[in-house]
């Protein structure tokens, strides 16, 4: 059954106000705990009640929370199914009901409000949760070997070395069947694809390691919203769900072509597009303006990464303002702080863009004279300078210096990209964001987000 992606939301919220749950808005990109980035999951607005800081105001809430990942930034595209910003839904339970319950819910929502078909579903469970295993083999009534165990990477959820955590339930949907049931391999992402996630936080783990029993236990879920509209819409990847594709539509007329025609490379930079104008729109809405720390940075680095796949599709002139009109419009029933919020946006994204701009002009200038010198080949360094400080994908690169009949030396880029990235490290984008990786762990990143090798002159952003 078709159902928009508003429609998704809506029957999420519904089923689990019906069943006690008090429905929340989102809460802001920005989190309020200050050692996080960004909200990345729909568990962050709720972590104090979970950690026993806060007690709840109710004991069942459901959500519908806006996140980003900034860790997924080189999925975007890539994968049919990463996205930097997304939307989780969720349905929490501080201290009242607990694993039976949340999987038959889950179960149900699944199979009877979204109507997917039992054999179409298998689940995970974590290695060592005999319990989960039984509620869905006995209970629910799925074949054991649809009923998959997994290790604690994927299966485990803690807050941090210590504290609450617990293990986790998966449900996948099977786009092939028909491939069987023997090789059942949930790693597969052309088979299978994750929707939902039930973390069970049932445990307390000491400074030893040890697990003790909690006293409250408490269920945390996550239901990515663009996933099961890519499944109930029937299209191969979110990108071509409603809730994204007329942004990818909006930008194929700007570039004066069209996505079904486009060849893969096109299509990713479409992608990219129109992943990143959501996150972008809502992440200024929330607050944030471009600059070179923290979640400045990240939006900076989001807005050229638009302008940049924009020109590698052929738009020429600013179109980022233009295309935030079509992001808001989709957003703004569920967000209405997106149209409430629109000439800050639109604003910010002229300033950004023009500024990018004139930083790529600076770049084929300085590019224009090292051609000029007559080198034998563009050397890795100075592709690497005009990727880095200048924001020159390396393509580009190397089609400005083909036209002169140049190569450029790619082993030197690779070696001084390493260089860099090692410099980086622990700086930004390469902290594992994910709800099972650990958030302390992450907060103590939080702080050196500082962009290295950046000078205002330069106005450096690194846009891979
Ligand atoms: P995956 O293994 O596919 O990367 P995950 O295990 O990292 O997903 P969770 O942290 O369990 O995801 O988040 C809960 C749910 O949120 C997922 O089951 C998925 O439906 C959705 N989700 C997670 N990350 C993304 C993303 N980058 N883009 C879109 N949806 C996402
Ligand atoms: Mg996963
Ligand atoms: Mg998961
Ligand atoms: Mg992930």
């Amino acid at each position: 059954e078709f159902l928009t992606g508003a429609q998704i939301r809506e029957k999420f919220l519904d089923f689990y106000a019906k069943r006690g749950h008090q429905i929340l808005p989102s809460a802001s990109l920005i989190p309020e705990d200050p050692t996080v980035l960004l909200t990345i999951a729909g568990m962050l607005p709720f972590k104090p009640i979970f950690l026993g800081q806060r007690s709840p105001d109710f004991p069942r809430a459901t959500t519908s929370q806006k996140c980003i990942r900034t860790n997924d930034i080189e999925n975007v595209g890539r994968t049919a199914r990463h996205h930097t910003f997304f939307e989780m839904l969720g349905n929490f339970s501080f201290g009242d009901y607990f694993k039976k319950e949340a999987i038959a819910w889950a179960w149900e929502l699944s199979t009877k409000v979204f109507n997917l078909p039992p054999e179409r579903l298998v689940v995970s469970v974590f290695r060592e949760d005999d319990e989960a295993f039984g509620i869905w083999r006995d209970d629910i009534g799925i074949p054991a070997h649809r009923i998959q165990r997994m290790g604690e990477k994927d299966n485990f959820w803690a807050s941090g070395p210590t504290g609450p955590c617990g293990p986790c339930s998966e449900i996948y949907y099977d786009f092939h069947p028909d491939k069987g049931d023997a090789a059942i391999d949930l790693e597969d992402d052309t088979r299978f694809i994750e929707f939902y996630n039930l973390v069970f936080m049932q445990y307390n783990r000491d400074a030893e390691g040890n697990l003790t029993p909690l006293q409250n236990q408490n269920i945390d879920t996550g239901l990515g919203l663009e996933r099961m509209a890519q499944i109930l819409q029937k299209v191969p990847n979110n990108y071509e769900t409603d809730l994204i594709f007329p942004i990818i539509e909006a930008a194929a007329k700007i570039a004066g072509i069209r996505y079904g025609d486009s060849d893969d490379r096109t299509k990713v930079s479409l992608k990219v597009v129109g992943d990143h104008l959501r996150a972008v729109i809502h992440t200024i809405a929330d607050g944030v303006s471009a600059s070179n720390l923290g979640r400045g940075y990240v939006l900076r680095r989001l807005i050229r990464r638009v302008v940049r796949h924009g020109r590698l599709i052929g738009i020429s002139r600013p179109f980022t303002a233009e295309l935030a009109e079509t992001a808001i419009a989709l957003s703004e029933s569920a967000y209405p702080n997106v149209r409430e919020r629109e000439a800050t946006i639109k604003g910010e994204l002229e300033r950004e863009e023009s500024r990018f701009l004139e930083t790529l002009e600076r770049g084929e200038k300085l590019l224009s004279e090292i051609l000029a010198s007559q080198p034998a080949q563009i050397s890795g360094r100075d592709a690497f300078v005009l990727y880095d400080t200048y924001g020159f994908p390396l393509e580009l690169t190397q089609e400005i210096a083909e036209e002169s009949g140049l190569s450029v030396d790619l082993a030197g880029f690779e070696a001084a990209m390493e260089e860099q990235r090692q410099r980086s490290q622990a700086a930004h984008e390469t902290i594992d964001l994910t709800v099972q990786g650990s958030l302390d762990k992450l907060a103590e990143h939080i702080h050196p987000t500082e962009f290295l090798g950046y000078s205002e002159v330069q106005s450096t952003v690194n846009v891979e």
